[in-house]
């Protein structure tokens, strides 16, 4: 039996602790079957250092990002107003619009809160 993620952090190295399970990442305990906050809580989406994104956020963008069938590039360093978008199928879990590009969808780890 595998034990189960970390429900805080989302950690997969968690042992046993007699009736507890141990996070060592964040130390975060529970009790196996028990359930963090309800069950259809959004999922936190985190930026490159782990820091939880809001709507309306301002990050920058930490490495120069290709625009798929353009020549444009969206340079590292560049400061965006971002909307998250938690169902994202792809893995573009933000959106945001870029000065002199537009609207686009971006992924949260190649961003860092601003
Ligand atoms: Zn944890």
């Amino acid at each position: 039996m595998t034990l189960p993620a970390c429900i805080q952090c989302k950690s997969e190295y968690t042992y046993h602790d007699g009736d507890l399970i141990v996070c060592p990442e964040c130390a975060f305990e529970w009790k196996e079957g028990e359930q963090h906050g309800s069950a259809d809580e959004i999922p936190t989406i985190v930026d490159s250092n782990g820091q939880p994104l809001e709507d309306g956020d301002f990050v920058t963008v930490i490495k120069d990002l290709k625009i798929k069938g353009s020549s444009s590039v969206v340079k590292v360093g560049t400061k965006v107003k971002i909307r998250l978008v938690p169902d994202a199928s792809d893995g573009h879990n933000i959106d945001c619009k870029i000065p002199t590009i537009g609207a686009m969808k971006l992924k949260s780890e190649f961003v860092k809160k601003a």
